[in-house]
C-alpha cells in the first residue's frame, strides 16, 4: 500500500508554494553531508593571516584584541569587487535596454582565528562580528547612489567560499536585488491586506509552535512553515523593526547569542554543513519601509533537486520543519 507523505505549502508572503515531499524519509542526521570536499588551507597560504602582506589595501575598520598587539577582526575592500568603487550614478539606454556603471562598494569582513568560525568562535566575538557589520552598513548607507546594503557569509566550499578563513561580505549597490524587491512587494501587500504585518504574525505563531528552535529576550530562531532548502533557520526579532542597522548594543549581544545557537545546532547536528546566511532588511533608499520586518536567513547546502528548482521555482522539501526543529533542539 502507497502511502502519501506529501504536502504543499504556501508561503504567506511570497504565495509561493513548495513540495514537502519525505516518502522516502531519512532521519535528520542523514543529511549530514559525507561527501563533503575537504575545503582547508594552510595559514602559511592563507591570504586573510595578514590582508595587507597579500595585497589588500588599508582596513577601512579594525578591531583590536585587548593587548592591542593584534588584531581581532578588520574590514577589507574586496581585492576582485564585483562593483567597483566611484558614486557615478546614471542609467543610460541601448536600444531596448538599460544600463549603468558597476559602480558600489564590496567589503570583505574578517576574523583573526584561521578555524574558529561563527558557531565555535566566543560569543562576544559574533557580537563584535555583528558590530562590524552594523558600522560598515551606516558608513555606507548615506551615499546617495546606494540603495542597497546585502550582507552575507558563505561557509563551506559547497556554498561558495573561495578562502576556508572566517569572511563575511558586504556589498552596497545602487539596485534593489530581485529577492528582496519580492520579499518586500509580499510583505506590503499582506500590510495592506490585513493591516498587520506578515512576519509578526508568523513570531507570534512560532513562539509557541513545533517548529521553534531558540529564543530569548529580543530574538527568535525557528524552521520556517514553508522552507526554501532543507533545514532552512530563520531569526527575527520578537519587536517589529524594519532596519537591521538601528540594532542596539544589547540587541547585538542577544542577536549574536541567537545567530550562535542556530548555526551551533548546524554544525553539530549536520557536522559542519557549507550555508549561506544573509540579512533581510529595509533598503536606504529613502522611501519608507515601515511595514517591513527585518530578519536573518540561514540556508545549509543539502537539497540535490537543483534542476527543478531552479527551472520551475518550487522548492522541493525532504524532511519536515517541524522534524528540522525537534533535531536541531537537542543542540541548543
Ligand atoms: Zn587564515
Ligand atoms: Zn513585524
Ligand atoms: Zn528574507
Amino acid at each position: 500500500m502507497e502511502i502519501n507523505n506529501s504536502e504543499l505549502r504556501q508561503d504567506i508572503i511570497s504565495k509561493d508554494w513548495a513540495i514537502i515531499a519525505v516518502g522516502r524519509a531519512k532521519r535528520p542526521q542523514l543529511f549530514a553531508n559525507k561527501n563533503k570536499e575537504k575545503f582547508e588551507q594552510s595559514i602559511i597560504e592563507c591570504p586573510f593571516e595578514n590582508p595587507q602582506a597579500s595585497g589588500h589595501g588599508e582596513p577601512v575598520l579594525i578591531y583590536y584584541k585587548n593587548n592591542k598587539k593584534d588584531w581581532n577582526l578588520q574590514v577589507i575592500k574586496n581585492k576582485y569587487p564585483m562593483l567597483s568603487s566611484g558614486d557615478y550614478f546614471k542609467i543610460t539606454k541601448e536600444g531596448p535596454y538599460s544600463l549603468m556603471p558597476g559602480n558600489g562598494f564590496h567589503e570583505i569582513i574578517i576574523t583573526r582565528d584561521h578555524k574558529k568560525h561563527l558557531a565555535i568562535m566566543p560569543t562576544e566575538n559574533v557580537a563584535e562580528v555583528i558590530k562590524a557589520y552594523q558600522e560598515r552598513y551606516l558608513a555606507l548607507m548615506n551615499y546617495d547612489f546606494i540603495n542597497y546594503i546585502f550582507i552575507f557569509h558563505n561557509h563551506g566550499k559547497e556554498a561558495g567560499a573561495s578562502i576556508p578563513h572566517p569572511h563575511t561580505q558586504l556589498v552596497a549597490m545602487p539596485i534593489l536585488p530581485a529577492d528582496v524587491k519580492r520579499s518586500l512587494e509580499g510583505a506590503k501587500k499582506y500590510q495592506d491586506e490585513y493591516k498587520k504585518c506578515a512576519h509578526c504574525e508568523m513570531i507570534a505563531w512560532e513562539r509557541e509552535e513545533k517548529r521553534l528552535i531558540f529564543q530569548n529576550e529580543y530574538f527568535i530562531v525557528f524552521a520556517p512553515f514553508v522552507p526554501r532548502v532543507n533545514f532552512e533557520l530563520r531569526i527575527y526579532p520578537h519587536q517589529h523593526l524594519s532596519n537591521f542597522e538601528k540594532i542596539t548594543e544589547t540587541e547585538r549581544k542577544y542577536l549574536a547569542e541567537a545567530l550562535q545557537k542556530a548555526l551551533y545546532s548546524l554544525y553539530k547536528g549536520l557536522k559542519n554543513p557549507a550555508y549561506n546566511f544573509f540579512i533581510h532588511t529595509a533598503p536606504c533608499d529613502g522611501k519608507d519601509y515601515n511595514y517591513y520586518h527585518w530578519h536573518i536567513e540561514i540556508l545549509p547546502k543539502t537539497n540535490t533537486w537543483a534542476g527543478l528548482e531552479l527551472g520551475t521555482g518550487v522548492e522541493v522539501l525532504t524532511i519536515k520543519p517541524e522534524e528540522v526543529a525537534k533535531f536541531l533542539r537537542e543542540f541548543i
